[in-house]
């Protein structure tokens, strides 16, 4: 990002440049072609808009908000905000800094930020009387140093401007009632530091390492471009089991990919990763799995999976944002009659939710003796939830809860597979199962546009416009994530 030949550099970049160095190297340098857009993002930002609201009844001020006509454009958007911070005003909502500085080279760069609020206080600055001190609202739980770092980034511009040096700089998080304080005197220092890194990084030109996180690059626009970097180079981020730390570990120790880690020796695997033996088979045995493309048994004995005439496919999907689990959907199959159907209990709002778990436990209950299949944790906890909510009594959820048979805690118990994690997508793609496209019908999945949160996306668009349309997509999705999970217990019961 560069404006007329002088580099330009924003508090959204060094934000992306903290958790991934990579990131902001693309988003300045990479062919936007490659770049995709996650639905997702849209729902974030509805999310951010309304923390943004309450963060403005918690100041109760009477705000100014700089706006153009037409396209946004932050040069025009930071004069307006100089000018109300030099009229006064009491706050100033989504404003925009800038100040240009020389970097240690002695080159111009303009550094530039939005913060959520700027918030006028009686200490005197180049303004006269007065000063603004800066407050972000963040969605995340806790007061992470990401947020401090940019909050003082933040700050540093405001010093620059206002000429003075600030003591005070808040931000507000999703759950907090009240802002958290920033200690200045750490994390000024910090950001600067960060801010001259960033900039070298820029400067040389040098793409940084991939390194692939499920956590970091789930929604990540460049993802299919570095995943298929990693995938080339066999790289070390692809094996289950494998920290940032670890990661580190091995490159420092001339371990650079998924072929070394295999010809490595275990007990010096062990010794660089300082680590059980157990920890060092374990990624070594997965990193072998990977490389040969062939399942490896991990216990002798595998745990006892049931099987019996009638059995239920069990899968969930929930809306994090409204707090409600929607769709409880089961793939019932009796294996005497070789019939097998796909039932929903759907909420169509998420008013219903009550009474689509009695539907769904009275429809369970027909069945005693059949055993629940379920991927992951969720379900067991999801059960427990709406059962402390709706209360169902002890003894039926005990019932339910003796029936749940948790098909990734016994997979992983067993066996090491030759995937990059052990997601229900990754295990069932591998074994040849292969998930529809919901908007169109046909077999086209694609593990990074297709999720739990396209989902969330489906039904926020459905509870908006009233379109059956997006409720069919979540069905399609929600079937063949139980199809998936029977697919994967009879891969199992097979092997057994
Ligand atoms: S996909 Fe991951 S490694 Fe690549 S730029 Fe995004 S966050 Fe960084």
């Amino acid at each position: 990002m560069f404006e007329t030949g002088r580099m330009l550099l924003t508090d959204e970049l060094l934000f992306r440049y903290k958790r991934c160095r990579r990131r902001t190297f693309l988003d300045v340098y990479g062919n936007v072609t490659c770049r995709q857009e996650k639905d997702f993002l849209g729902i974030l930002r509805e999310e951010r808009e309304l923390h943004n609201q309450k963060v403005l009844q918690y100041y109760n001020l009477k705000v100014e908000q700089p706006r153009l006509w037409g396209e946004r454009d932050n040069k025009k958007l930071a004069a307006i905000t100089t000018q109300l911070m030099s009229q006064g005003v009491d706050g100033i909502y989504q404003g925009v800094i800038s100040v240009d500085i020389l970097d240690k080279d002695g080159d111009r760069v303009t550094l530039m930020a939005s913060p959520t609020l700027l918030v006028k206080q009686n200490i005197p600055s180049r303004w006269g009387d007065w000063s603004y001190f800066p407050v972000n609202a963040s969605l995340g739980k806790n007061p992470k140093p990401e947020y401090k770092l940019i909050l003082a980034f933040v700050v540093d511009i405001l010093n620059r401007i206002q000429g003075i040096s600030l003591s005070r700089g808040e931000i507000l998080l999703k759950d907090n009632s009240s802002p958290h304080q920033v200690d200045l005197a750490i994390w000024l220092p910090r950001a600067q530091e960060l801010v001259n890194e960033c900039l070298e990084m820029l400067k040389t030109k040098e793409i940084p390492d991939v390194y692939i996180s499920r956590q970091r690059c789930g929604f990540c626009p460049w993802y299919d471009d570095c995943y298929q970097v990693a995938k080339s180079s066999l790289h070390l981020s692809l094996i289950p089991g494998i920290t940032p730390n670890r990661y580190e570990l091995l490159v420092s120790n001339g371990i650079h990919n998924l072929e070394t880690v295999c010809q490595t020796p275990l007990s010096r695997l062990q010794e660089i990763l300082a680590c059980e033996k157990e920890v060092a088979t374990r990624i070594k045995q997965q990193s072998i799995s990977l490389l040969s493309g062939k399942p490896i048994l991990r216990q002798p004995n595998l745990l006892p999976l049931p099987q019996s005439s009638v059995e239920i496919y069990f899968d969930i999907e929930a809306d994090t944002r409204r707090n409600v689990d929607y769709l409880l959907g089961v793939l019932w199959v009796d294996h005497d009659n070789m019939i097998q159907e796909y039932r929903t209990f759907l909420a169509k709002s998420p008013g219903e939710e009550k009474s689509i778990w009695r539907d769904f436990l009275h429809f369970i209950q027909k069945y005693p003796h059949a055993p629940i299949f379920h991927y992951s944790e969720y379900e067991v906890e999801t059960v427990k939830r709406l059962a402390s909510l709706y209360n169902t009594p002890a003894s039926q959820l005990q019932s339910l809860l003796s029936r749940l048979f948790d098909l990734h805690r016994i997979l992983t118990h067993s066996f090491f597979l030759p995937v990059e994690n052990y997601s229900l997508k990754s295990v069932a793609n591998y074994l040849g199962f292969h998930w529809r496209n919901p908007k169109t019908g046909n077999n086209s999945y694609n593990p990074t546009s297709i999720g739990g949160d396209q989902c969330i996306v489906w039904y926020d668009q459905w509870l908006k416009t009233g379109d059956s349309f997006w409720l069919d997509c979540i069905k399609i999705y929600n079937e063949d994530d139980c199809l998936a999970t029977y697919h994967l217990k009879q891969w199992m019961a097979d092997f057994q």
